[in-house]
């Protein structure tokens, strides 16, 4: 399968959550949370185009001047995203710096922040000493980020304070089978790109598209030319509790994802602390990849206690990820 995500964990299991998703073949990247990110080059770091914050708890932001440190001489814009209370967040980075000697840099930052309905979003750039500007807010749509690409969509979860989950999708490959086209005797033309919308607009298969060969139904010709290739998929979910309600809203972003990468803070006996501390035990992680679909489950973020054990960990989330511990119910 042709790679379009490129997926790097920005620090070892048991460090910081984190992971930057290069977009092959277009000189741009995805970040996911600012923590210690001992594993990305800053060569990576510059690439990257957006930054999607789960929440500012230290472990999730400490690196987040470092990276506009990085990104100062950056020409194109940079969005940065993250649950309500997020602006706030940026203008006190922000303001926690001197910025008299920094107006010639081109940076432009705009800050996002997502509360499942709304998107507010705030504009900071060095010519003006990243001063707040231009706050504004819109109703939010299917997605954050839709482009000819890639989408990517979020939920907020509960973790004492909200966390938003995130899912990258490749946007859905619509071919059409040149072999079949000459066999059948269609000459290539506009007609094709009729066919290709209808494909992704989803039209009934009675409907005539034309063609060379004059009107076809699209179901037709859907079924003889038309190659679909599923696009890759990536979750990001670190940091709540495995509550009924968190469970639900992480497992309706996440249906059907290729790779989930999740937090696993504690071990399978550990469930009492999870609770407490509002994280997932390895089997409560492995259980919400199964309930989801998830083709491969990649855990981050286990609880430094467990250096030096994170293989024992790994084996308690895919035995729970295979249906090998189902008697259990941690769900408070
Ligand atoms: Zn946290
Ligand atoms: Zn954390």
């Amino acid at each position: 399968m042709r790679m379009k995500f490129l997926p790097q964990t920005a620090a070892p299991p048991c460090g910081d959550a984190g992971l930057y998703v290069d977009i092959v073949g277009e000189g741009r990247g995805l970040l996911f949370d600012l923590g210690y990110a001992p594993r990305l080059p800053t060569r990576l770091l510059r690439r990257a185009q957006a930054v999607f914050v789960t929440h500012t708890h230290l472990d999730h932001f400490v690196s987040a001047a470092q990276f506009i440190r990085l990104s100062i001489t950056r020409g194109e814009p940079l969005h940065l995203w993250g649950p309500p209370g997020f602006i706030g967040n940026v203008d006190g980075l922000f303001r926690a710096f001197t910025w008299n000697v920094s107006e010639d840099y081109p940076l432009a930052v705009t800050a996002h922040e997502y509360d499942g309905a709304w998107v507010r979003s705030a504009d900071f750039s060095a010519r003006d000493r990243f001063v707040l500007s231009n706050r504004r807010r819109r109703k939010a749509g299917r997605a954050l980020i839709e482009d000819p690409s890639l989408t990517l969509r979020a939920a907020v979860l509960d973790h004492g304070t909200p966390v938003l989950a995130y899912r990258l999708d490749e946007k859905t490959h619509i071919n059409i089978n040149k072999d079949a086209l000459q066999r059948l005797g269609y000459s290539p033309g506009g007609w094709i790109q009729n066919l290709k919308e209808a494909v992704l607009s989803g039209v009934r298969s009675s409907t005539p598209v034309e063609t060379p060969l004059g009107p076809r139904p699209f179901g037709r010709l859907r079924e003889e030319l038309v190659i679909l290739t599923e696009g890759q998929s990536i979750g990001y979910v670190v940091d709540f509790a495995a509550t009924r309600e968190n469970l639900s809203r992480a497992a309706a972003l996440l249906k059907g994802v290729h790779l989930l990468y999740i937090e696993t803070s504690f071990e399978a006996s550990e469930a009492r602390r999870a609770r407490e501390r509002n994280h997932l035990t390895t089997t409560q992680a492995g259980r919400l990849a199964r309930r989801c679909g998830a083709k491969k489950v990649i855990p981050l973020h286990l609880s430094p206690k467990y250096l030096g054990q994170e293989k024992r960990l790994y084996e308690e989330v895919q035995a729970a990820f295979e249906g090998k511990k189902d008697n259990e119910t941690n769900i408070r």
